[in-house]
C-alpha cells in the first residue's frame, strides 16, 4: 500500500524514526527524512536506497525554528508536487530528573515537540487534502498519564494529543479526508531512551523495529490511535480513569529514583 507513496519522516536520523524510514524504504516509498545531524541523515538515506526506496532525500535543521518546519514541507512540494503521509516523530533533548523550574526549557521543548508538529501539519494540509493522505503523530503514554521525572516532556505530549485529537474531530465535521493517527508508545529500546532510563525504570522495553512497523500500519489503516505495546499502554490508559490513584502509584513505583542519572 505504500509503494510509490510520498512520505516525510521527522526525527529519522536515529531510533524509531530511522526504523520507520527503513520499513518504508523496503515498501518502495519516496522518502524525505529530517533531523539536525547531517552525517547521520546521509547514512540513513544511503541505507534506504539500498533497501529499495523509490527515492530518498534529506533536509537537516532544527525544529526549534518554525521556518525550518515549513521548509521541510516546501521541499517535499518541490520534489514531488504532493504528499501522501506526514510522520511527526522528532523530539528535542530533555532531562530525566525532578522538574528543575527551568521555564526556558519548557518553552524550547514546546516549540520542538509540539509547535513544529502543528506548523508542519498546517503547511502540509493542502497537499494531504489533495491526496486524501495521513498525518501520523508519535506520542507516548506520558501524554495520557502524568509522568514524574519528565514533566516538560510529558506536558508537550499532552499538548500534541489534545491538538491532534481535537483537529481530527473538525476534519470529520468538515469532511476533510485526511486521517490523523496518534501513536501511544510505551518504553522502546532506542539508544537515547535506554541511556536516559538505564537503572531507573523497571518497565521492560519493546523493540524499535516492530514499533516502527506498527506506527506505519496505524497510519496506512487510518486508525484513530495505536497503542504499543498494548499491555503497557492501553491497560494503564483505561485504569487511569477508573483508579487514578492506583495508577499514579504504579507509575511512581516503576521509577527507582535511587539510581537517578542527573545527565
Ligand atoms: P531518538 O532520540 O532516538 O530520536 C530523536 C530524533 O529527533 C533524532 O532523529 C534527532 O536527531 C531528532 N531531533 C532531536 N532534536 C531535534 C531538533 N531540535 N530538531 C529536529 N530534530 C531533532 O528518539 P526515539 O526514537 O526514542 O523517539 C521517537 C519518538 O517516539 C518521540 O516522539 C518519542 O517521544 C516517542 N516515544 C519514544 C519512547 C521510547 O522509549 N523510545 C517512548 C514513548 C514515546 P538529531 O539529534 O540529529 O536532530
Amino acid at each position: 500500500m505504500l509503494k510509490g507513496k510520498r512520505v516525510i519522516v521527522t526525527g529519522a536520523s536515529t531510533g524509531i524514526g530511522e526504523q520507520i524510514a527503513y520499513h518504508l524504504a523496503q515498501m518502495g516509498s519516496h522518502l524525505l527524512i529530517t533531523a539536525r545531524t547531517e552525517a547521520q541523515l546521509q547514512q540513513v538515506v544511503a541505507h534506504c536506497l539500498e533497501l529499495g526506496a523509490a527515492s530518498a532525500r534529506y533536509i537537516n535543521g532544527s525544529m526549534e525554528d518554525m521556518k525550518f518546519a515549513q521548509a521541510v514541507v516546501k521541499k517535499a512540494e518541490e520534489l514531488w508536487g504532493g504528499l501522501d503521509m506526514l510522520i511527526l516523530n522528532h523530539i528535542g533533548n530533555s532531562y530525566f530528573h525532578y522538574f528543575n523550574r527551568d521555564i526556558e526549557h519548557v518553552q524550547k521543548l514546546l516549540n520542538i515537540n509540539f509547535l513544529s508538529y502543528v506548523t508542519m501539519s498546517v503547511s502540509a494540509l493542502p497537499m494531504l487534502k489533495n491526496s486524501g493522505g495521513n498525518i501520523v503523530v508519535v506520542s507516548s503514554l506520558a501524554g495520557k498519564i502524568g509522568f514524574p521525572l519528565t514533566v516538560p516532556y510529558s506536558a508537550t505530549k499532552f499538548a500534541v494529543q489534545g491538538f491532534f485529537n481535537s483537529l481530527r474531530q473538525e476534519f470529520v465535521m468538515q469532511n476533510i479526508n485526511v486521517s490523523i493517527t496518534v501513536c501511544i508508545l510505551g518504553l522502546i529500546n532506542t539508544e537515547s531512551a535506554m541511556k536516559v532510563v538505564s537503572g531507573t525504570v523497571t518497565i521492560p522495553s519493546a523493540p524499535k523495529e516492530e514499533c516502527a512497523l506498527e506506527i506505519i500500519k496505524g497510519g496506512i489503516l487510518r486508525q484513530r490511535e495505536i497503542y504499543y505495546k498494548y499491555m503497557f499502554t492501553k491497560i494503564p490508559t483505561l485504569l487511569r480513569d477508573w483508579a487514578p490513584e492506583l495508577m499514579d502509584y504504579v507509575i511512581r513505583k516503576s521509577f527507582n529514583v535511587d539510581n537517578l542519572n542527573e545527565d
